[in-house]
């Protein structure tokens, strides 16, 4: 007589998740997130839609849908918004596209949208958002990243350390808290939260016949 055959070999069917990465500009949300994209094949981006120009280097329907006023309008008025906000001076947006087929077939999304998203996807879809907030190790350190990106002009940096103090009273609202004093320790935390709420009982649809036959 050989093994005894399992009844199963490989992972039960799962409900995906929104996860939700927030943080003031500069603490290093989409340095985590574009690691988290590259090493995670489960995850994929919900690519946001927005009204502001696109900064160098940034490509059209990869990092965002850019819009006209107009466009983004017309959008709201055909209710296509999962949610939307105004952040700094335009418009942001996470279409609803296939995300909530999606969800019903395994797939995780991954948001990088600020506090006001976070608090509209959790009215609109409670059960499937897990949020985390990064925080800098400083505001020093915050101002000196943003200094280094060096897209940005001193206004605009200093309106983004005030806006920094802003996004940074909503910490309280997450699930999950993290500081990025290494990004690569912070990536590590980030990923375990990941990997431990695709886990829970409640999103793993497959349990249920997997224990049924598992019991006879
Ligand atoms: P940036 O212009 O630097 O790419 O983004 C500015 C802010 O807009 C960030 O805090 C980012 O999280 C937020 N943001 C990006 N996409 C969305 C979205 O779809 N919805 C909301 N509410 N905020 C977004």
């Amino acid at each position: 007589m050989g093994e005894p055959t399992p009844i199963h070999s490989g992972q039960l069917d799962r409900r995906g998740l929104l996860f939700i990465l927030s943080s003031p500009s500069g603490a290093g949300k989409t340095t985590l997130s574009r690691m988290l994209l590259a090493k995670d094949g489960d995850i994929k981006l919900s690519v946001s839609v927005t009204t502001r120009p696109p900064r160098p280097g940034e490509v059209d329907g990869v990092h965002y849908h850019f819009v006209t006023e107009e466009k983004f309008d017309a959008m709201v008025e055909e209710d296509d918004f999962y949610e939307w906000a105004h952040v700094f001076d335009h418009r942001y947006g996470t279409p609803k596209g296939l995300i909530r087929t999606a969800l019903k077939e395994g797939q995780d999304f991954l948001f990088d949208i600020d506090w006001q998203g976070t608090q509209q996807l959790y009215q609109k879809d409670q059960q499937d958002v897990v949020s985390v907030f990064i925080l800098p190790p400083s505001l020093d350190e915050l101002r000196r990243r943003l200094l280094a990106r060096a897209q940005d002009s001193d206004a605009v940096i200093d309106d983004r350390m005030d806006r920094a103090r802003s996004e940074i009273s909503h910490w309280a609202e997450y699930d999950y808290v993290v500081i990025n004093d290494d990004v690569d320790e912070c990536f590590d935390r980030v990923r375990e939260v990941l990997d431990a709420e695709r886990m829970r009982r409640t999103r793993q649809t497959g349990l249920i016949p997997f224990v049924r036959e598992l019991m006879g």
